[in-house]
């Protein structure tokens, strides 16, 4: 007898493969300012450049980074931005991806998180918690610093093929 395949997990699975840690924030700064245009306007950028980034056909800059969570931030302190923010995968695990890197855990280096306070709803302030060894950190802190890190390793390789070239 052949015994059942167990394809009804999902969890992570929730967080589409295509959602990066940008487009995921450009998409939710773009709702509290009312549309694309808006967002734009304050990010200093033309709506086109900002339409590439949240394709993830170019990689958005740092700088641009900081103030999209800055303005996140903003909206966040808002007492009617209660219901939460970035809240896209409510019940499961969270992962976060740039291009195809995860974001890892400080202690243990895995990628996967769940917030430390399951009840409330997921902000740039919230704590997260590593769900294999259990460490806390948050959850701005962590998207910030992997942006960072992802940043520093493709301009080091367009530094590379400069050079070669
Ligand atoms: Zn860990």
């Amino acid at each position: 007898m052949k015994q059942g395949v167990d394809i009804y997990v999902c969890g992570a699975q929730s967080w589409p493969m295509s959602q990066t840690i940008f487009s995921t924030a450009l998409g939710e700064a773009a709702r509290y300012e009312g549309s694309t245009k808006a967002l734009a306007d304050k990010l200093h950028v033309p709506e086109n450049t900002l339409g590439r980034w949240m394709s993830g056909k170019a990689e958005m800059p740092l700088r641009a980074f900081y103030k999209l969570l800055d303005l996140i931030a903003q909206h966040e302190r808002k007492p009617q931005a209660s219901s939460g923010s970035l809240d896209i995968a409510s019940a499961g695990m969270l992962s976060f991806k740039i291009a195809h890197a995860l974001a890892q855990c400080p202690q243990c280096g895995e990628s996967e998180f769940a917030r430390a306070d399951p009840a409330q709803p997921l902000k740039l302030a919230s704590r997260l918690r590593c769900v294999s060894c259990g460490a806390e950190v948050i959850h701005r802190a962590l998207i910030t610093q992997f942006a960072e890190q992802v940043s520093f390793h493709s301009r080091r390789h367009a530094g590379a093929k400069h050079k070669a070239a």
